[in-house]
């Protein structure tokens, strides 16, 4: 939470020209619409804790469905489990598709929550206040930081210094990007 991922993602997904799926953002929009996922997943998000990966996955199985889906795309705060990892590989090898690599923004936990409590005052987000930012780093390092390790050991991880400013951040995940594309 905090590393830039959604800024980072935004500008990616339009230099690759693939969609841009945020998990985050879907549940957002759900909310939003007083959907009966929306409201369930809310209860959840609003606490900082992870929504269940059942509620997740119907989100990602839809849009990857969808025609414009089917070139690629960026996934954007997912998989944040174990359990979705494996029903991703399942939803992609369905699609004789596979991850082609993982971005990791890593940053001081500080610096994340002093980024978090800024964009508090400029967007308003219900779950950047104090207490519940720090449910959302135990989230992440009870559930999701074990995924780490695991594309670590598949090759697929790529890990950025998400401490420097946004453009040379950009800068290195884009050389990444280029690096494995040409193979
Ligand atoms: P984000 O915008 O990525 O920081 O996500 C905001 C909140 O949405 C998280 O704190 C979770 O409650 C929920 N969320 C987003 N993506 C996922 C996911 N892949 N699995 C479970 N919960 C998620």
């Amino acid at each position: 939470p905090g590393a830039g991922k959604g800024t980072q993602a935004t500008r990616l997904t339009q230099w690759l020209k693939v969609p841009h799926l945020s998990t985050g953002e879907a549940l957002r929009e759900a909310k939003a619409g007083g959907s009966r996922v929306g409201l369930e997943a809310a209860l959840y998000m609003d606490g900082g804790k992870l929504v269940p990966d059942d509620l997740v996955l119907q989100i990602v199985a839809d849009r990857l469905s969808e025609p414009e889906y089917q070139c690629g795309c960026l996934l954007d705060g997912f998989p944040r489990t174990l359990n979705q990892d494996e029903a991703l590989d399942k939803l992609l090898t369905q699609r004789s598709r596979r991850l082609d690599l993982v971005l990791e923004l890593a940053c001081d936990q500080q610096e994340l929550v002093r980024r978090l409590l800024d964009r508090a005052k400029k967007e308003g987000r219900v779950d950047d206040t104090p207490a519940i930012i720090t449910h959302r780093f135990e989230a992440f390092l009870q559930q999701t930081a074990p995924l780490l390790q695991y594309y670590r050991d598949r090759g697929l991880l790529h890990s950025v210094d998400g401490m420097q400013p946004p453009d040379a951040v950009f800068e290195e995940i884009c050389r990444i990007v280029d690096s494995v594309r040409s193979g």
